[in-house]
């Protein structure tokens, strides 16, 4: 069978021609007969149902009555003439109005016949009416037959102008069903199909457009989620099976002295359950021959970096060069700082690599690299410049993975013939079901236990009335030698307002907080890489007892003696910042404190954000809350939109079809990883129609 039919252009349907067909296109993407087919209803009007007059209680949704015209009247003269008819069914009677098209709509309205009215009801001095209904015969209606659930789908006023409005499009879906409904072709396997209890996808895409019944049309797309899902997951999980089993690995084979002397005599702690039990996945991961692509989810300060630099650790015991790449330069000379202190008294060259590394100490840098002397390379983007080369790099570890493009992974893997093994640490619990798409292609460890000792932070929701209370309550903690984050929204680091608030912010508080009592640090975007690092240093050497910040310092910094975290301005926050922001305080022994500062007035999606916040500190409910309140779309952001692209699952409301989805491709594939089978012809052909359009796929994920 051929896609002749389906591959038209739109422009062919009847009904569209060259001008509906450019608008079309320009408005929802529709170039073909397949995209208008996949052009889907975004929610049904049930016309089987009536209501009664007497409910009319509510201008938000539509009615549909029963009934009779009883009288028809114009009111009024000229511009002003509005056509008036009383509607009256068993339960009373509503006045129906047209203030347009009199001329047209009277001759139409006949007495002693049942008609179906379906409009908005308005309610207008003290009664209930209805302006500009639709009405029809009801004999005509029976005499057509046909569905009464009729699909809304989305279209733009551009569109409507053009007289495709839903209704349009509807009359054109019409058109188009007939022509392309033996065309359409089976995806999945019919055995599939059949223990999944799903509906063929020719029924489905019948059933999506002209549902008989509420039943229909969720059998139908639930059979088009399903299928969607399905084959992103089987794309994912062939991508692992290739970079993982496919992919040969160095093997880390043996623990060795490095190793054992770090963990039995500078560790200084006992790891927790978790800690441990991901690094069991690790040496298993290293040990393998395989090539390790394993993700490390753990809430801030669950002690990810330790595992990681433990891994660095058998790496190093084996030969190989370890490097460690952050997304930002503080944090990058944060995790040198850490490293260099552990690492140092074992000997080991550790090199801190970023943008403000001058040449000559580059150069250094980089012939260490390649004759070896270096064991560990930290830094930023720098790391993956084509120049960075190593003599023999077999673990590449990399933090906060959220701000680095898939792309920038890919570039690690060049630097070495043998792709190093690629640890990747995230401190952003996502919710599993995202991380299932998002990350379905690596093995993910989950650090779900923090070390022992931690208090949790209290935090609490203050508006400005409270400001005095809060710097006398700060005032006190400093007196008790602890230190103070305050931090500000600077949501694009070039916008002047924030910038000016942060400013304003910072003299106020340095009025409150006076020198030589107080000293202040900040640190913001506009400054250089070096006053910045200063800054930072200031404070983490308790140099200065408070940070006035924007969210640079929201990633990882660690300063266990700061124990308040003050946010500005915090309903401007997203509910993954203000956790990561939360994060900072509360890594040592002390009681910490977050205090959320907000205006009075607040939306109804920021007090939600705000209460979840003084609520919970468990990472994982407030990655479920922020997916719920954003959508998966925004959590991302835009680089993993390649995956994210779904025309009809929604990864909020369908995880369940997301879960069943998953257990279904990871079995297909643990009987038949290349999709050879017979069985699973419909199934190969799918995936490669896909492959066909999204070129790029190995590289998105
Ligand atoms: P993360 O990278 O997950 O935010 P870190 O690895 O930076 O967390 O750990 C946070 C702090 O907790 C560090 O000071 C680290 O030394 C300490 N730490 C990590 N694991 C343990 C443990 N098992 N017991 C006690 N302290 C720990
Ligand atoms: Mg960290």
């Amino acid at each position: 069978m051929s896609d002749n039919t389906l591959s038209t252009s739109i422009e062919y349907l009847k009904g569209v021609g060259p001008k509906r067909a450019e608008v079309l296109r320009s408005e929802l993407g529709v170039t073909t007969f397949n995209d208008l087919l996949k052009h889907f209803p975004f929610r049904y009007i049930d016309k089987t149902s009536f209501h009664k007059i007497s409910d009319i209680a509510s201008e938000m949704e539509p009615v549909q009555l029963i009934g009779q015209f009883i009288r028809v009247k114009e009111i009024g003269v000229g511009r002003k003439m509005r056509l008036s008819a009383i509607f009256e069914d068993q339960s009373g009677q509503i006045e129906l109005v047209w203030f347009k098209g009199a001329k047209w709509v009277k001759p139409k309205l006949l007495a002693n016949k049942q008609f179906v009215v379906y409009g908005r009801p308005k309610y207008y001095g003290g009664k209930w009416n209805i302006p500009h209904p639709d009405f029809e015969l009801k004999a005509d209606i029976d005499k057509k037959g046909g569905s009464r659930f009729v699909p809304v789908y989305p279209s733009t006023e551009k569109l409507g102008s053009m007289g495709l409005n839903s209704n349009g499009i509807v009359k054109l879906m019409q058109q188009l069903m007939p022509q392309v409904i033996n065309e359409i072709k089976e995806t999945l396997p019919r055995e599939l199909l059949a223990k999944e209890r799903l509906v063929s996808r020719n029924q489905a895409f019948q059933w999506v457009h002209f549902p008989d019944s509420m039943d229909d049309a969720l059998r139908a797309r639930g059979r088009m989620k399903f299928e969607e899902l399905l084959l992103i997951q089987i794309l994912l999980l062939q991508q692992k099976i290739v970079n993982t089993t496919r992919m040969p690995g160095v093997r880390f084979s043996k623990v060795g002295d490095f190793f054992n002397r770090f963990y039995n005599d500078h560790l200084g702690f006992e790891l927790t359950g978790a800690q441990k039990r991901v690094m069991k996945e690790i040496r298993a991961d290293v040990n393998s021959g395989h090539h390790m692509n394993r993700l490390i989810q753990g809430d801030v300060g669950s002690g990810k970096t330790i595992v990681a630099l433990l891994a660095g650790l058998l790496a190093i015991d084996n030969g190989f060069q370890v490097c460690l790449m952050a997304p930002t330069e503080i944090l990058a000379q944060q995790h040198y700082t850490g490293f260099l202190e552990l690492l140092s008294p074992l000997g080991l060259n550790v090199q801190l690599l970023t943008g403000s590394v001058k040449t000559q100490k580059r150069r250094e840098i980089h012939e260490g690299l390649e004759n070896g002397e270096v064991h560990v390379l930290i830094g930023t983007h720098a790391l993956i410049e084509p120049k960075v080369k190593f003599q023999n790099l077999g673990l590449a570890i990399i933090d906060e993975q959220h701000r680095f493009g898939v792309k920038q992974r890919a570039k690690l893997w060049a630097k070495s013939s043998i792709p190093p093994h690629i640890l990747v640490m995230t401190a952003t619990p996502i919710p599993r079901t995202l991380s299932m798409t998002l990350y379905g292609d690596l093995d993910v460890s989950v650090i779900d236990e923090l070390p022992p000792g931690r208090k949790q932070v209290k935090t609490v929701h203050r508006t400005d009335a409270h400001r005095l209370t809060i710097f006398h309550f700060l005032k006190e903690e400093i007196a008790k030698g602890r230190q103070v984050y305050i931090v500000y929204p600077l949501i694009e680091e070039s916008s002047a307002m924030d910038y000016k608030d942060l400013m304003d912010g910072y003299e106020s508080v340095s009025r409150s907080f006076p020198a030589p009592d107080y000293q202040l640090s900040i640190v913001h975007g506009k400054m250089k890489p070096e006053d910045k690092d200063f800054e930072m240093q200031r404070f983490v050497s308790g140099q200065t007892q408070i940070m006035v910040a924007t969210t640079v310092i929201e990633v990882g910094v660690n300063v266990p003696n700061a124990t308040v975290m003050v946010i500005e301005s915090s309903e401007r926050f997203g509910l993954s910042q203000l956790h990561q922001l939360r994060g900072r305080v509360g890594r040592g022994g002390e009681q910490s404190f977050c205090i959320l500062m907000t205006g009075d007035k607040l939306s109804q999606d920021s007090r939600k954000r705000i209460k979840t916040m003084c609520d919970t500190t468990d990472g994982f409910v407030i990655a479920e809350v922020d997916l719920e309140l954003r959508g998966p779309g925004d959590i991302m952001g835009t680089q993993q939109s390649g995956v994210m692209d779904l025309k009809i699952a929604d990864l909020v409301k369908d995880q369940h079809i997301l879960e069943r989805a998953r257990e279904v491709a990871t079995g297909i594939l643990d009987l038949d990883p290349d999709l050879e089978k017979p069985e699973n012809k419909t199934l190969r052909d799918s995936i490669k129609k896909i492959l066909k359009f999204k070129k790029n796929w190995s590289k998105i994920s």
